[in-house]
Formats: C-alpha cells, sequence, structure tokens
C-alpha cells in the first residue's frame, strides 16, 4: 500500500492534473490511495469570500465564488472537451457553489462566522480538485474511485485544526479503502478534511494534507507515503541563496524538524510525526520533475556528514537584558520569561551570562509593552533586523572542531549572540540581517565545497 499526497501547485492547472494521473498509474504499488489538496489558490479565496461576507461586501466574495468556478471549470473544459462526464462535472461543480454561496449568505446576514462555518468553507476546494482529478483517471482507463474524507477522517470537534481520533478513524478508513485497493482500485480522497462522530464537517489546519496523507497511512499501515510538491526535497541550503545547495536522499524527523524553522517550506514536520512514529517512510517528491529521488524522511538516518545543511532567518530582534541583580539570584529568568508568556511571544534562541541575558524573537508585535516590562529587571536593549543562522548536523556534542570550523569560515562576520548544546544536531548564531546570506554562503563553501 502506498499513499500519494498532491499539493495545490501539482494541481494548478489541466496539464498539472494529467501530469498527476500519470504519475498515479507509475506508482509502483498496486495497491494506492491518492490524497488531493484544493488546486493553487483555491482555500484562500474560499476563506477571503467568507470574511468579505462577514464584513458585509457579499458582492466581494461572490466575486471569489466565480473566481474559483472559473478555475475548475476551464480544467474541466481543457481535460474533458467532447466527453460524455463533461457536463456532469459541470454540474456538480455548479451544485458546490451553489451551497458555497448559500453559506455566504448565512454569514452575510447573520454577521457571523463561527470556525465551524469556516470549515464548511473552507474544505470545498479539496472536494472539487478531488472529482476532477477522479473523473480523469477513470476517463483515461485507469481503475479509480472518488471517497469522501469526510465518511472515514474522524476528528475532535476543534474547527481549524481539528484532531484524528484515531480509535474511530482507524476502523473507519480500513472498512472503507481497503475493500476497493484490494480489488486494485485506485482510491482518490481528499486532504485537509474530516469530520466529528455527528457529522460536522472540520479541516486539520492550513496545509493539513500532508497531515491527513500521513493519517491516512498510518491507518492503512502503508509501506510508505509520498508528498507531492514542487521542490527537489529538503536541501542543504535555500537553492534561491546558494547556488550549490544539494538535495539531501535522507533527513532524519529531528533534522526537519530544525530545518522547517527556517521556513524550507516543504512541509511541517509535525504534520508527518504519526508516520514516523510508525516507521513509515515520508518521500518528498517533485511533480514537476519526477525523474529526481527527492528526500526520504525517517526516524533515523545513517548519515555520515558532520554539517548536514545550513539555513538562516532574518527579521529576528534580539533583546539584551543586563542587571546586577541577576547575580546569584533566583527566579530572575523566572521573571523574565514570564513577561514573555504575558505578551504570547515566543523566545527562539537564549544565552545567558552571570549577569545578562539575550534572547531572540521573530513576533514584534507586542516588543514596545515587552520591553516596558523588562525594564524591572534590568537594562535592556534591543537589536532588530537580526537573522538567525543555524548549522544542523550530526553528535555536536561528541566531536571536537566543529565550532572552531563554523567560526572560522565567519572570521570576518559580527556574531552578535551564539546558542548552542540545546540540541545534539543544531548550533545557532545570530548576526546582522545584511549578514545572513554571506554567513551561509561561507559556511556551506566550508562544508559542502
Ligand atoms: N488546501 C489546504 C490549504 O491550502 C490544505 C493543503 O493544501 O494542505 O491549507
Ligand atoms: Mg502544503
Amino acid at each position: 500500500m502506498i499513499v500519494l499526497k498532491f499539493g495545490g501547485t501539482s494541481l494548478g492547472s489541466a496539464e498539472r492534473m494529467q501530469q498527476v494521473v500519470e504519475l498515479v498509474a507509475a506508482a509502483p504499488d498496486r495497491e494506492r490511495v491518492i490524497v488531493l489538496s484544493a488546486m493553487s489558490g483555491v482555500t484562500n479565496a474560499l476563506i477571503e469570500g467568507a470574511e468579505k461576507a462577514l464584513a458585509r461586501d457579499l458582492g466581494a466574495a461572490l466575486e471569489r465564488i466565480d473566481w474559483i468556478h472559473r478555475k475548475h471549470a476551464q480544467a474541466i473544459d481543457a481535460l474533458f472537451a467532447g466527453s460524455p462526464v463533461k457536463d456532469g462535472l459541470e454540474r456538480e461543480l455548479e451544485a458546490r457553489l451553489d451551497e458555497l454561496k448559500i453559506l455566504y449568505k448565512g454569514i452575510n446576514y447573520l454577521g457571523e462566522l463561527t470556525r465551524r462555518s469556516l470549515d464548511a468553507v473552507s474544505g470545498v476546494g479539496e472536494l472539487l480538485s478531488s472529482r476532477i482529478v477522479a473523473a480523469l483517471a477513470s476517463a483515461r482507463g485507469h481503475r479509480a474511485v472518488w471517497l469522501d474524507a469526510r465518511q472515514f477522517l474522524v476528528t475532535d470537534a476543534d474547527f481549524g485544526r481539528a484532531n484524528p481520533l484515531w480509535d474511530e478513524l482507524t476502523p473507519a478508513t480500513r472498512s472503507a479503502i481497503l475493500p476497493l485497493t484490494g480489488a486494485g482500485t485506485t482510491v482518490i480522497t481528499q486532504g485537509f478534511i474530516g469530520s466529528t462522530t455527528s457529522g460536522a464537517s472540520t479541516t486539520l489546519g492550513r496545509g493539513g494534507s500532508d497531515y491527513s496523507a500521513a493519517i491516512i497511512g498510518v491507518a492503512l499501515d502503508a509501506r510508505e507515503i509520498q508528498i507531492w510538491t514542487d521542490v527537489d526535497g529538503m536541501m542543504t541550503a535555500d537553492p534561491r541563496i546558494i547556488a550549490g545547495a544539494r538535495v539531501l536522499p535522507e533527513v532524519s524527523f529531528q533534522e526537519a524538524s530544525e530545518l522547517a524553522y527556517f521556513g524550507a517550506k516543504v512541509l511541517h514536520p509535525s504534520t508527518i510525526k504519526p508516520a514516523v512514529e510508525k516507521n513509515i517512510p515520508v518521500r518528498i517528491l517533485n511533480t514537476m520533475r519526477p525523474d529526481q529521488p527527492g528526500t526520504l524522511i525517517k526516524d533515523q538516518v545513517k548519515a555520515t556528514e558532520t554539517i548536514r545543511a545550513v539555513a538562516a532567518k532574518k527579521g529576528i530582534t534580539v533583546i539584551f537584558i543586563s542587571s546586577p541583580r541577576m547575580l546569584m539570584s533566583h527566579g530572575f529568568l523566572a521573571g523574565v520569561f514570564a513577561v514573555f508568556d504575558k505578551y504570547r511571544t515566543p523566545i527562539d534562541l537564549i544565552a545567558t551570562s552571570e549577569i545578562s541575558v539575550s534572547l531572540t524573537i521573530d513576533q514584534t508585535e507586542n516588543l514596545q509593552q515587552l520591553t516596558g516590562e523588562l525594564a524591572d529587571y534590568g537594562d535592556v536593549r534591543v537589536v532588530s533586523d537580526a537573522a538567525i543562522v543555524s548549522v544542523v548536523g550530526r553528535q555536536f556534542r561528541e566531536q571536537s572542531g566543529i565550532a572552531g570550523r563554523v567560526f572560522n569560515a565567519l572570521s570576518d562576520i559580527n556574531i552578535i549572540m551564539i546558542s548552542g548544546g540545546a540540541s545534539d544536531i543544531n548550533l545557532s548564531f545570530v548576526v546582522g540581517s545584511e549578514d545572513a546570506d554571506r554567513a551561509m554562503k561561507q559556511l556551506h563553501t566550508e562544508f559542502f565545497r
């Protein structure tokens, strides 16, 4: 059993959809489940429409429906011209969008948009895209059926970020899917959406299709889960900045998690955690370059390189607090952290000395209040427009010379703060934003030349 998930850009147009059907047909396993996102941009448009309706701008909401209609009708036109199934698909598209219109009108009329109604709206894109792909697969002569994921993907009622209810969904998923795949029929279903035990539509959170693929893969005890996207995989560095960046053939879940912070927008590792815990490999592949091997994410990997990747995150703010009161006192850090907690501001890196503490944050909405209250603890200094640069590798605590090589490579760059040792696989430091790209290039040259 294999689960293949295709993201929005992989479904962005008629040609892409055709390519998806070809890739599915070429999958090695006879038993296949296909998990699909909405066509690119559609989920955003659905949510915007609901917000417009809430803001009493029904006209703008209906424009979103028109845009969604055009996008899908064009794909249907291009794929099914002259085919007997075309009319049926068009009628179905219209029926779903009529329902959506009623939802928008309700939101507009009541002036109320609950998380529950937003879920009913935002999951429509997956229902539309999956219908077209399923019809296309059948039209191309493949044995395929469309299943509504809400029949089996049971979640709690935490609308907008629902959680899987494993005890309910595992038997439901197996009995909905296995008889079909066992008979050689490919199942085509939606990512992102589920339903509560009482039948209300839910969503798993933005980008949730990866999560769906992992959940379904675990429920079916799949051999592998493939996430088909628009990049070649996880890389040694951001290829837009480092020309020589290379794809990492294998990445551990831990490494993927460290790299995700840097917006390596491949996937959010937490979404595939259920699969990793069950030892089901997750492979990232590029729909545009299907011959590339991609990246395999596994629980453990047998990498031997010391440094596996370098990454940077810009737009970071550093806060320095220094106070003689910190000397030999306890509860000082607890007090400082409580201020960040009060303003719901996550702290990323921390470094301390006898009388001072430095921290980085990337959410600065409450910076003024934060620094105001931190002043009770000592002198506060803020450096904005900094960047965190990180090297991710292996066994940093057991090897000598790594920090030496890292900082040697950066001998001409001003380092504002250093944080290491929190994890065995990550060494992070802060530089000015303007130095971040150069720091990454020099590190990449040092370790990947
Ligand atoms: N279509 C949903 C979103 O845009 C889910 C996904 O694409 O993973 O968030
Ligand atoms: Mg995604």
